[in-house]
């Protein structure tokens, strides 16, 4: 039997960018997928494409994320149905944005603070009253989940890597060391790798406890509606005080989402979602229309609930852990589409050299974890 360089648990986007990048570099690779290729979280993201985050680590992590989805047919070979909208962050008030627009503008982020007027130039649907000043972003947007992950499917095979779609991992295998050597398929079948790396989301914890990994992760539920969109276009948003994040959709609609969620117990990745409720929509829907007017009676296209995996500080658990030849990849916390292409460079770029690029201290899975801001926050 030959014993893979790697083997990456999890065929949603994180584990596809990993397989396409750790192939490309010359490491036998093999993804083993439960369910289809493309994820649990990652078909059901609202998949914003944005950079404005608090923290350096994670915004250097989705300018790379950005520049990808930006050239995506050119490094991936395929579409990922990317649109530049613009991207509109609205601060609560009292909202350090003038500090952190500054700080991402250091690390070459393009990015700059508008006031009220200028806001509404740039996006006349928007009713920004009562807020002095929003950060915008020109070349963000989003893209589309299942374009995406169909791209980087076919460039990881491309690339030579065997991607295994309706394989669940039933456990980790540990050699006499304690060392992870790879994972037992659930009709009993041994897949051995010098490294394993989990991209399982808010599943990974369950693989990792019985090998001694507690992960500091919670499987939890959200919810978003699209909703009939009355305007042409509009940005992107993240509304933090009014608590939702909106984008347009390319079916003529305006998807909406809550920035709030609730705990929900996992057996298995074939866990049902709970169904969304009328009163999430109409929740939703008020909220939406206090930002964009235009939406008031919108009609609802469709509904659906999707799963993030949590962490206590809002930022993933990437790296080695504490378990020789385990890897994570994991905790993205309902921020980790627009990143899922830059990781899966920096880890296999880590596994392959010893070093990640760009660096990913801040994501460390041994950190001390403070509870996160509002800036931290999903999505
Ligand atoms: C409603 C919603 C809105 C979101 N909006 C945004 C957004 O706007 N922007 C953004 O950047 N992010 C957003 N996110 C978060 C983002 O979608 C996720 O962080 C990202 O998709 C995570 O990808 P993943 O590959 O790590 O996990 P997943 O897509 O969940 O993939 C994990 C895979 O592991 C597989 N798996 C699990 N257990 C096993 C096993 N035992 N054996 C084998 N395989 C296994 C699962 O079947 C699954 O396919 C949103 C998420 C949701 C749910």
């Amino acid at each position: 039997m030959t014993v893979d360089d790697l083997l990456v648990v999890g065929g949603g986007i994180t584990g596809l960018s990993l397989a396409v990048h750790a192939a490309r570099r010359g490491l036998r690779t093999t993804l083993v997928e439960a369910g289809t290729l493309g994820g649990v979280s990652t078909q059901r993201s609202g998949a914003l494409v944005r950079t404005h985050y608090a923290d350096p680590c994670s915004a250097r992590l989705a300018q790379r994320g950005l520049q990808a989805f930006e050239a995506f047919d050119l490094r991936y070979g395929g579409p990922a149905g990317f649109v530049a909208t613009g991207f509109v962050y609205v601060p609560e008030p009292g909202e350090p944005v003038a500090e952190r627009v500054e700080l991402l503008r250091e690390l070459g982020i393009e990015t700059r603070l508008l006031d009220q007027d200028a806001a509404r130039r740039i996006d006349p649907a928007l009713d920004l009253e009562g807020v002095a000043e929003v950060a915008y972003e020109p070349r963000s947007g989003f893209a589309d989940p299942s374009r995406t992950c169909a791209t980087l499917a076919a460039a990881a095979r491309a690339a030579g890597a065997v991607l295994r779609p309706h394989s669940a991992v039933s456990e980790l295998l540990t050699d006499r060391a304690g060392a992870v050597c790879g994972a037992r398929l659930a009709g009993g079948e041994r897949v051995e790798a010098a490294s394993t790396a989990l991209c399982a989301g808010a599943f990974s914890g369950g693989l990792a406890a019985p090998v001694g990994e507690e992960l500091a992760l919670r499987p939890t539920a959200v919810s978003l509606a699209l909703l009939e969109r009355r305007v042409d276009v509009h940005c992107c948003v993240i509304d933090a005080p009014g608590g939702i994040y909106f984008r347009p959709d390319p079916a003529g609609a305006t998807l909406v989402g809550r920035r709030t969620w609730t705990d929900t117990p996992l057996d298995g990745p074939d866990v049902a979602l709970p169904a969304v409720d009328d009163a999430f929509v109409d929740d939703a829907r008020a909220r939406l229309v206090a930002r964009l007017p235009s939406a008031t009676g919108a009609r609802v296209i469709s509904t659906r609930a999707g799963m993030l995996d949590m962490t206590p500080d809002g930022l993933p658990l990437v790296g080695p852990s504490a378990v020789p030849g385990l890897w994570l990849c994991c905790g993205w916390s309902g921020t980790g589409f627009k990143t899922g292409p830059a990781v899966g460079d920096a880890l296999a770029g880590w596994l392959a050299t010893g070093t990640p690029d760009p660096d990913l201290a801040g994501f460390a899975p041994a950190r001390e974890m403070r509870v996160a801001s509002a800036a931290r926050s999903p999505h």
